[in-house]
């Protein structure tokens, strides 16, 4: 088998797929089943169809084009990432696994290699939490992690519901049948950037994902009380505002004092009422991104931040409400599919890393029902999220040969 990835093409459609954007190159801003994200997804169908695979869209949007094997009844082999990118993102984020999975098909098909078990690519809906602010709505819905009926309790910040986004986006069909059946994946790997600096600094071009880490994310709201920023005097205030400080600095302490530095917590977003300068600020919405490679660390640091909370609430004379978004398990990757990687770098004598994922993907939800694995190439600087994203041509091409050879080892 003569297997080659055709790096030209590859690039030229990365580059092509990054002009369906709301935002000035380079930034990309394609937020899902936007007018801009639908051309998107119908020309990234449109070169799948080229390819001679045969297209299907579920109920939510995730996008499965399949090359038959010689046995079209076993379990298929699965690859694929996402394409829709948050405001001001870049080229690369999840492109990468779709487009570089698609040529590692194409590469195969060259080669004249036939699969045995049907390989399919999978273009993951929704991702990013940008619109209804949860990550993988796609893939937690394929894996039975989120179920239909909390699906469609969801809103994006225009108040319109996933039914009827999607709907008018021409997905009728029933969100209860997303979910896969066990067994359908045989298994599954996901090429994507590192979105880290570890493999530019080892200066190795090849990542192979031993875990991925837990995320957890909470809704925060603080209320005080406020009133005139001359007239109240400091031994009777109740700003939020300093609460929520308190409480940011808390979480930053806990992460740090954890024990392990894969404890990583953020407050990333914080939203002052009502925002004036002679105001005490009455209402403070925080949120909290925690993560983790072990749970049970993650879950001890989640009920320090707690405690914390609420000696911050009584000291200040506040109240502090907590919403919990999400708390997913970690994920290890499986054995055969990591060895699959493992082997094709071999056979070419391509250095590799072992690491841990410590952003999620979709990755993380496939993995509750099929043998997953993921294969890292590097990002300059591990800059990831914003337009100077940016991954070398031979680093895209060398991980989709590796992924073409897997998914060859995984089907045969
Ligand atoms: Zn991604």
């Amino acid at each position: 088998m003569k297997l080659e990835i055709d790096q030209q093409r590859l690039i030229s459609e990365i580059e092509t797929l990054a002009a369906f954007s709301d935002a000035e190159p380079p930034a990309v801003t394609r937020i899902v089943f936007t007018p801009t994200d639908l051309k998107a997804r119908a020309w990234v169908i449109e070169r799948c169809e080229e390819a001679g695979l045969a297209v299907r869209q579920d109920a939510i949007g995730n996008i499965f084009a399949r090359w038959k094997g010689a046995e079209p009844a076993a379990p298929a082999v699965g690859t694929g990432s996402h394409i829709d990118a948050i405001p001001n993102a870049g080229k690369y984020d999840g492109v990468v696994g779709v487009l570089g999975g698609l040529e590692a098909i194409r590469g195969l098909q060259r080669s004249g290699f036939r699969p045995r078990n049907s390989i399919e690519l999978l273009v993951f809906a929704t991702e990013e939490p940008t619109r209804f602010g949860i990550g993988c709505l796609g893939s937690r819905l394929l894996s039975g992690t989120l179920s239909a009926e909390a699906a469609t309790k969801l809103r994006d910040r225009g108040g319109e519901s996933v039914d009827e986004v999607r709907k008018r986006a021409g997905l009728h069909g029933n969100l209860q049948d997303v979910k896969l059946a066990k067994g359908y994946y045989k298994g599954f790997v996901e090429l994507h950037i590192e979105q880290g600096p570890l493999l530019e600094l080892a200066q190795i071009s090849l990542g192979i994902v031993k875990s991925i880490a837990a995320p957890a994310s909470l809704r925060i709201s603080i209320e005080g009380a406020g009133g005139h920023a001359g007239g109240v005097l400091m031994p009777d205030r109740k700003d939020a505002l300093c609460a929520a400080a308190e409480l940011i600095l808390a979480v930053e302490h806990v992460a740090r004092s954890s024990g392990a530095l894969d404890t990583v917590a953020t407050v990333g977003v914080c939203d002052v009422f009502p925002g004036a300068v002679n105001s005490i600020p009455s209402r403070v919405g925080i949120t909290l991104d925690i993560r983790d490679t072990d749970l049970a660390r993650r879950d001890g640091a989640m009920r320090t931040i707690e405690r914390a909370s609420r000696d911050i609430a009584a000291k200040r004379q506040v109240s502090i409400r907590s919403e919990l978004l999400n708390a997913d398990a970690p994920a290890d990757c499986a054995p055969e599919v990591r060895g699959a990687l493992a082997e094709s770098c071999r056979q070419h004598g391509f250095p590799f890393l072992e690491m841990v994922s410590r952003a999620y993907h979709d990755s993380l939800f496939l993995s509750r029902i099929a043998p997953t694995g993921m294969l890292f190439i590097p990002c300059r600087n591990g800059y990831s999220h914003r337009p100077d994203e940016y991954a070398a041509p031979e680093d895209i091409a060398r991980g989709a040969l590796v992924l073409a050879e897997s998914l060859a080892t995984l089907s045969a």
